[in-house]
C-alpha cells in the first residue's frame, strides 16, 4: 500500500489535495485488503485511485469591457462502476486538477454511501466569480458548456452545483446544453423548479448535516436540543445547515465567508438568517454586512498570517464546518477539544486535516466525515435524477422524508462498517470501509474493464 501511495506521489508530486484524500481512504481500508487477499491480483487500489477519464480545456470568454479572458475548465470522471459519473462544479479562483481529483475521489465513496446508482465525479473552473456581473457569469458558464457538452448526459455525467455554482449557474450551463444538443433532458441537477429540479434540493445537503448530527447524538441518548454551534461558511450549505439547527433547537453563534467571520453571542435566529440569506443570495454581499444591522455581532477579518483559524475559538458543544477543505488543522482541532466541543459534522468535503480528524478520533468525540455526513447533498440529486426519469415530481414531503432516510441508512452504515473491522465509534473509518467494499464489488462483478 505505501508503495502504491509511493508512485502516485512521484507521478503526480503537486497534486496533494489528491494525495491527502487517497491517503486518507488507504489507511483505513487497510484491514479490508487484509482481509481479501484477492484485491491484491486485481490491483484494486490502483485502479480506484487512477480516474477513469480526465478532461482538461480552454474556456475563452469576454468580460463586460470587451477584454477576452481565458480560464481552465476541467471534469475529472473518476468511477461509473455503479452508476454514471456524478458530482459538482466548482468555480473558484483556487481550483487545480489536484483539487478536482480530490473532490472526484471523495464523490465517489459518497456517491456509494447513498446507497443511489450514482458513480463519481468532479469538474469546474479556475474562475472567479466574485464581483462579475450576470451577464459575465453567463457567458462564462455558456463557453464552459460549449466545451463540457460533448463530455456528459443523463446516462453518462451528471454535473450540479458546488463553491461558485448555484442555482443561476446551473440555469445558464442548461440552458446552453439544451441548445447544443437539442434535448430536455435532467444532465445537470440542482436545477430550477419550474423547470425540472426537485424540491428540497437546495435545503438537502445542510439539512443532511444536520440529520446526520441528530443520529450521531442519538447513540449517546443526546438531542440538538440547547446546543450551540459554531457553524463556518455563509452559502448554500451553511444556511440550511443553520436553518435546521435552528428548527431542531440548537444555536447557531457563527458565520463565515473567505473574508471573515461572525460571532453573535445571543444567536443567529430565524429572522437573522433571512438577512443572511439575502445578503449572500440576493445581494451577493459579505457577510461583514450581517453587523450593520445586528451590531453587537463582533466580525473578525481574515488573517492569512495565522496558523489557527480563529472561528474554532469560539467554545461549543458543536462544530459544522461547511465552508472549504483543510478549514480545520492541528491546533484548531485541539482548541475545539479543550474548549468543551463534543460533537464535529462535517458541510463542506474534507475541512479537517489528516491530524485533526486524529485528534477527534482519538478523543472519542462524535465526528462525522464530509463523505458521509454531507452526502445528502448529492443524495437528493440522485432524488432528481429518478424524478426526472419519471417527469413526475414529488412533494417537499416525499423527498425530505427520503432524505431523512438515507442519512439513517448511511449512520447505520457507518456504525455497523466501523464494528465489523473492531472500530466501534470511529465513523471516519465506518464510512471509508463501506463506500469502497461497495465500489470494489461492482468493479470486480463488471471485470477488467
Ligand atoms: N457538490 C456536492 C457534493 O459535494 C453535490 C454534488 C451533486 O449534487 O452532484 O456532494
Amino acid at each position: 500500500m505505501d508503495s502504491i501511495l509511493a508512485k502516485i506521489i512521484q507521478r503526480d508530486p503537486e497534486q496533494k489535495e489528491f494525495h491527502q484524500a487517497v491517503q486518507e481512504v488507504m489507511e483505513t481500508v487497510r484491514p479490508v485488503l487484509e482481509r481479501n487477499p484477492e484485491f491484491r491480483k486485481q490491483a484494486i487500489l490502483e485502479r480506484i485511485v487512477e480516474p477513469e477519464r480526465v478532461i482538461m480545456f480552454r474556456v475563452p470568454w469576454m468580460d463586460d469591457q470587451g477584454q477576452v479572458h481565458v480560464n481552465r475548465g476541467f471534469r475529472v470522471e473518476m468511477n461509473s462502476a455503479i452508476g454514471p459519473y456524478k458530482g459538482g462544479l466548482r468555480f473558484h479562483p483556487s481550483v487545480t486538477l489536484s483539487i478536482i481529483k480530490f473532490l472526484a475521489s471523495e464523490q465517489v465513496f459518497k456517491n456509494s454511501l447513498t446507497t443511489l446508482q450514482m458513480g463519481g465525479g468532479k469538474g469546474g473552473a479556475d474562475f472567479d466569480p466574485k464581483g462579475r456581473s450576470d451577464a459575465e457569469v453567463m457567458r462564462f458558464c455558456q463557453a464552459f458548456m460549449a466545451e463540457l457538452q460533448r463530455h456528459i448526459g443523463p446516462d453518462t455525467d451528471v454535473p450540479a452545483g458546488d463553491i461558485g455554482v448555484g442555482a443561476r449557474e446551473i440555469g445558464y450551463l442548461f440552458g446552453m446544453y439544451k441548445k447544443l444538443r437539442n434535448e430536455f433532458t435532467g444532465v445537470l441537477t440542482g436545477k430550477s423548479l419550474a423547470w425540472g429540479g426537485s424540491l428540497i434540493r437546495p435545503e438537502a445537503t445542510g439539512y443532511g448535516v444536520v440529520y446526520f448530527a441528530a443520529e450521531m447524538l442519538g447513540t449517546r441518548g443526546e438531542t440538538l436540543e440547547g446546543k450551540t454551534c459554531l457553524v463556518s461558511g455563509s452559502g448554500n450549505v451553511a444556511q440550511f445547515t443553520a436553518e435546521k439547527l435552528l428548527e431542531l433547537g440548537g444555536k447557531v453563534l457563527t458565520l463565515s465567508d473567505s473574508s471573515g467571520y461572525i460571532f453573535d453571542e445571543e444567536g443567529i435566529d430565524a429572522e437573522k438568517l433571512e438577512h443572511v440569506k439575502d445578503i449572500k443570495n440576493i445581494r451577493r454581499g459579505r457577510i461583514r454586512e450581517y453587523c450593520e444591522k445586528y451590531p453587537q455581532a463582533i466580525y473578525v477579518e481574515t488573517d492569512p498570517g495565522l496558523d489557527y483559524n480563529p472561528i474554532w475559538t469560539h467554545s461549543a458543544d458543536c462544530a459544522m464546518p461547511s465552508a472549504t477543505q483543510n478549514e480545520i488543522n492541528e491546533k484548531d482541532a485541539q482548541t475545539m477539544i479543550n474548549n468543551g466541543v463534543q460533537l464535529v459534522c462535517e458541510g463542506a468535503n474534507m475541512p479537517s486535516s489528516p491530524s485533526a480528524v486524529d485528534i477527534f478520533v482519538e478523543n472519542h468525540i462524535l465526528y462525522g466525515p464530509s463523505k458521509a455526513a454531507n452526502a445528502g447533498g448529492v443524495a437528493v440529486s440522485g432524488l432528481e435524477m429518478a424524478q426526472n426519469s419519471m417527469r413526475l415530481k414529488w412533494p417537499r414531503e416525499e423527498v425530505d422524508s427520503r432524505l431523512k432516510q438515507i442519512m439513517h441508512c448511511i449512520h447505520t452504515t457507518c456504525v455497523d462498517a466501523s464494528a465489523e473491522y473492531g472500530l466501534q465509534g470511529n465513523y471516519a473509518a465506518g464510512a471509508n470501509i463501506a463506500g469502497f467494499v461497495n465500489v470494489v464489488n461492482a468493479m470486480l462483478d463488471q471485470g477488467l474493464v
